[in-house]
């Protein structure tokens, strides 16, 4: 099998959704607008397409890439690279890209993810079943609750989720500019208002410092947090070490500063967390996602799965089939891609799908062959802001 065609596009969304969180956010952006518009990759071989999507990083959020610096890596640095080669050598691919482009997570995983679209399409069999299997049928799912100007609407967007998708996994973000004694008083108000049998994390985005990270969840002893979130600078591992050992046994999880592999293997070095968050989107895909898990598992932490894929269910996808590999306790309960469920929020690209939320706040692997989404190519051609064809190297 050789690639022999590959095209990418910026789509348009026809919905806005704007987050807050510590010091940033994040935003789709008005229709129209090509910043935070995802990007979606087409790779052909053999007759067969595969299809990747990523959700690109927009005003204000703490990744450096755009839709276009995404575009340029896949049209200008990868893609040739890709044009002629063998989509199943994806550890050969891998090495030349770092090469070619250093980094780029968004551009990688969109390659990585259309090529395991790809790759069981042409076996025959779903994205798992390439990773090792399914470890379970259905995946209960995250709501990551913005910040709000008052704990009163934090509180109601909680209850709302509950009352709509059965939804009990739960990360309130805090850290935002109300302090840590607000988001104190939002924990106890959430916790009070849906009860014992709701799990409660927090992501604070790293709006906090060290001192009061600790201050902030001992006060909190009583509301049974499940775990904290990069509370402070992703820079400082001998921070997050200190804060882990002063919170009391709740679970901290490092997200921002997992990039590489040897940010997984820092963490584990300086006992800097006991979970690890893994954004397919930001750490370049699937292939790159079970690498760390491999490390994760090596070192007894523990798996996250954040990524708030926004109307991709492509992207949504993906993760799906990662976090169906992964058996749990290595894999912590709640995945984070939400906002790209039918029955949440809709993917323009996607019309038909049973890639739903259930009234139980779960939502079941797709058994298809490759990611299991099928893709309108009539809806990309509506909704295209950007298309690209890429051209062999010179
Ligand atoms: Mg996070």
């Amino acid at each position: 099998m050789r690639v022999d065609r590959i095209e990418v596009f910026v789509t348009d969304l026809p919905e806005r959704l704007s987050r807050r969180s510590a010091g940033s956010g994040s935003d789709t952006g008005a229709p129209g607008d090509v910043m935070s518009k995802p990007i979606l990759v087409k790779v052909f071989a053999d007759g067969l397409v595969g299809y990747g999507q990523v959700r690109p990083t927009g005003r204000n959020h703490w990744l450096p890439d755009t839709s276009l610096s995404v575009v340029a890596a896949v049209r200008d640095y990868y893609g040739p690279q890709l044009l002629g080669a063998d989509p199943s050598n994806l550890e050969a691919l891998w090495a030349d890209f770092d090469r070619t482009l250093p980094n780029n997570g968004p551009a990688r995983a969109a390659i990585d993810f259309a090529l395991h679209d790809l790759l069981g399409k042409a076996y025959g069999v779903p994205v798992h079943a390439l990773l090792g299997g399914a470890a379970r049928p259905a995946i209960p799912v995250e709501w990551s609750v913005s910040l709000a100007d008052s704990v009163e609407e934090m509180v109601s967007a909680s209850v709302r989720v509950i009352e709509t998708h059965g939804i009990t996994n739960f990360s309130l973000k805090a850290g935002g500019p109300g302090g840590w004694r607000h988001d104190v008083k939002t924990v106890g108000a959430v916790r009070a208002a849906l009860g014992p049998d709701v799990t409660i994390g927090l992501d604070a985005n790293m709006g906090w410092t060290v001192g009061e990270t600790i201050r902030a969840i001992n006060a909190m002893s009583d509301f049974d947090v499940s775990y904290v979130e990069q509370p402070i600078h992703k820079t400082d591992f001998v921070g997050l070490a200190a804060v882990r050992a002063g919170i009391g046994g709740v679970a901290l999880i490092a997200d921002e500063p997992v990039i590489g592999l040897h940010d997984v293997l820092n963490i584990i070095r300086m006992n800097a967390a006991d979970a690890v968050c893994l954004k397919l989107t930001k750490i370049g895909g699937i292939r790159m996602a079970r690498k760390m898990t491999t490390l994760i598992e090596a070192a007894h932490l523990q798996v996250n799965v954040g990524g708030a894929a926004v109307m991709s269910q492509l992207e949504a996808a993906a993760i799906a089939h990662y976090y169906a590999s992964v058996p749990s306790p290595l894999m912590l309960d709640g995945a984070e891609f939400v906002f790209a469920l039918a029955g949440v929020l809709a993917d323009p690209l996607v019309p038909e799908t049973d890639f739903r939320i259930g009234s139980d706040g779960h939502v079941a692997i797709p058994t298809g062959p490759g990611l299991g989404i099928t893709v309108d190519d009539e809806a990309v051609a509506k909704h295209a802001l950007i298309s690209d064809v890429v051209s062999a190297a010179t």
